[in-house]
């Protein structure tokens, strides 16, 4: 699979053109700018608005709607304590290395790709490429400061992209180790980086004017999810499995934010937290309405094994030769798949890949990424981790909050086991302060432990206990302090921890990514200049139609405004562009706002009131009278219907337009 970024024609892409076009037409802009700004903060003007709405309401309707996700929107300011027990105060952190020389902060695993890439592309450079690659390097390098053009052993490449390979794999010490085998230099400076150490990615804060309580703005919206599932349970009538979902924005302090929204410090997330009974082999209900989705693969032996070759195959045979774990994973690792694609995502540029077992985060057991292919290289956009019980238990234990499943048995449970009865109004007065450590010890006993103590009481009337911190950690008690007896119990409910699988979509780096999916340039008949085109989905399209009437003339304008009023009654976004540009200048603009649609008012919609559609993608029109237009227009923005069906239904219009005036414009 090809790894270079190309336009949606198969252009190589000019992300220089690309990201001046995106903030010249402010779809983002960098925050605070006019104060020079502050790295990894943007903002979004009224085309990225408009599209991170539209994709927000597909995965409303993909998820939340078509899955009856209970959706819950939650607080930012996390207390400590929460945070503390979720694990990210004392994990939650990536790898920093400093510059001894200028204090520059680098993010070690970064570093440590730069160097090695730049390495290996002086390597190819010496080896001799292509004068148009060499031309492209040589831009980079200009950028990186990177090596000189320098022919590596061919043993050396091959340990460089095994390295790569498992960049993601590495803890500290080995990035450390890393930099030391490799002789790596912080190529501004020449000098070698310190060892690095752990940076936790949360924005720490104090809530209140006490300054007592300590908290952070939240850095997923997953830990708002869990402290509620109790009270989402009930809501959902005790049944399970089922899921809960939040959209909100999420807060890591990265170390060094850069590839624009890629890496930012402030972003959107859409969550779902699908909770599923770990005995049920986590199977889903609806699973074979997947099996037969192809996803492209790329598991964590291959990429242990220091290659990136993917596998293609659905996601029924994925499951069941495990490399997929099981079915409820399987089932939205295929649902993410088809939302991406439903937003117009390349579908060549999807790859899920699987995280190694170092890489994964503190509270997953196994974890797949959908990542998709930019001109920054594969990004990861969707993270889909199975997190098993731990949170719910890590909170459950800190608070004593009940976060479990009662469900009553079918069949009821009968129990033969050991147990221990303590004669409390004995032990206080006998123990003391150590009364409850002594009964917390004796009441965490195993089975095969209770045994052998009821033994050991039978025959010598005492027992013995490890007791840690209490006298010299052995502790004596009597048979008139407890008993222990071999009973039978009838459980008519099973009571446990559900598991959680959790897909995690970055919406700022599905947006960007689609962005460059969708963007290719136009040949301008009459001008030199290539037109830049962005090919959104109607149904994600920022705006769906612009109305373009053929010139200033007055009566063109009941027209223009019955139409806008009747696509605003509809829930069609649409913009007049009424000003002196030619018509295909008018056009061609929106075309990079991605504006899916025009209408054109001519003379002839003044004596039979039709209006002539037009396709973005292809230019070609139809015309017919407005209730069909609208009709047509509906149908497009809803994606029940393609241009091709369209041009099927309606009437081709090859009269005057946009070939003839772009020439002019
Ligand atoms: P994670 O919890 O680290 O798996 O992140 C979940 C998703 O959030 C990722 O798949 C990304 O799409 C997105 N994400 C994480 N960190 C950032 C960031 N610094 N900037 C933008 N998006 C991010």
């Amino acid at each position: 699979m090809t790894t270079t970024a190309t336009t949606l024609k198969g252009q190589p892409l000019d992300r220089g053109v690309l990201d001046g076009l995106l903030r010249r037409r402010m779809f983002y802009t960098p925050s605070f700018d006019i104060y020079e700004g502050v790295k990894g903060l943007y903002d979004y003007g009224p085309p990225g608005c408009g599209l991170q709405a539209n994709i927000i309401d597909v995965w409303r309707k993909h998820f939340v709607l078509e899955e009856d996700m209970l959706e819950v929107d939650c607080s930012v300011l996390t207390p400590y304590e929460v945070l503390k027990t979720s694990g990210h105060v004392d994990k939650f952190a990536d790898w920093m290395c400093k510059d001894p020389k200028n204090g520059e902060i680098l993010r070690a695993d970064h570093f440590v790709e730069d160097v090695l890439e730049a390495r290996l592309k002086g390597d190819k450079e010496a080896r001799g490429q292509k004068a148009e690659e060499k031309e492209k390097d040589a831009k980079r390098k200009k950028k990186q400061k990177a090596a000189e053009a320098v022919k590596l052993d061919d043993a050396v490449v091959q340990e460089y992209e095994e390295v790569l390979a498992r960049i993601d794999n590495y803890n500290g010490d080995e990035l450390g180790e890393l930099i030391k085998k490799y002789d790596l230099k912080n190529p501004a400076t020449g000098v070698e980086p310190e060892p690095p150490v752990a940076f936790n990615l949360m924005f720490q804060t104090k809530i209140g004017p006490s300054g007592q309580l300590s908290g952070f703005l939240r850095p997923e919206t997953a830990q708002g999810q869990f402290v509620n599932f109790a009270k989402l349970l009930e809501y959902n009538q005790q049944t399970m499995p089922f899921a809960s979902a939040s959209i909100g924005r999420s807060y890591r302090n990265e170390i060094s934010p850069r590839s624009g929204l890629l890496r930012v410090r402030e972003f959107l997330m859409a969550e779902i937290e699908h909770f599923v009974d770990p005995q049920s082999g986590k199977k889903h209900p609806r699973f074979h309405e997947m099996e037969n989705i192809e996803l492209v693969l790329l598991d964590r032996h291959t990429q242990s094994a220091g290659s990136t070759k993917v596998k293609t195959m659905t996601v029924g045979q994925a499951v069941k030769e495990r490399v997929v774990d099981n079915e409820t994973l399987g089932y939205f690792l295929a649902r993410i798949h088809l939302f991406l694609k439903k937003i117009g995502v390349d579908q060549k540029k999807i790859r899920f890949r699987q995280h190694m077992a170092n890489e994964m985060a503190h509270y997953a057991c196994d974890c797949w990424d959908a990542e998709l292919l930019t001109s920054y290289g594969w990004i990861e956009c969707v993270g889909c981790a199975d997190r098993s019980a731990y949170d719910l238990s890590v909170h459950a234990k800190r608070t004593g909050a009940p976060l479990l499943v009662r469900e009553r048995r079918e069949e009821p449970l009968v129990i033969e086991e050991w147990q221990v009865d303590i004669q409390k109004k004995k032990f206080g007065p006998l123990f003391k302060k150590d009364g409850k450590t002594v009964e917390t010890a004796l009441l965490d006993t195993s089975q095969e432990q209770r045994e052998a103590l009821a033994k050991e009481l039978g025959e010598t009337g005492n027992l013995t206990l490890d007791v840690a911190g209490v006298g010299d950690g052995k502790v004596q008690i009597s048979k008139d302090l407890v008993q222990i007896e071999r009973r039978t119990r009838v459980e008519h409910t099973r009571e446990y921890t559900p598991n959680v699988i959790e897909p995690s979509f970055g919406i700022g780096r599905i947006l960007y990514a689609l962005l460059e999916h969708c963007y290719w340039t136009r040949a301008h008949d009459g001008g030199d200049e290539a037109r830049s085109v962005l090919s959104l989905p109607p149904t994600v399209a920022p705006t769906k139609v612009l109305i373009v009437p053929l010139s200033a003339n007055k009566a063109f304008d009941p027209f223009t405004k019955d139409i806008s009023l009747k696509l605003r009654k509809a829930g069609i976004s649409c913009k007049v562009d009424d000003s002196s540009a030619t018509i295909g200048k008018r056009y061609s603009r929106n075309d990079e706002l991605a504006t899916p649609m025009g209408i054109t008012i001519d003379f002839q919609t003044v004596q039979d009131k039709t209006i002539t559609l037009r396709d973005r993608d292809s230019t070609r029109q139809v015309r017919a009278d407005e209730d069909k237009v609208i009709e047509a227009i509906r149908s497009l923005v809803e994606g029940d219907k393609a241009w091709a069906d369209i041009e099927n239904e309606l009437p081709i219009f090859e009269g005057q337009e946009v070939v003839v005036t772009e020439a002019k414009s």
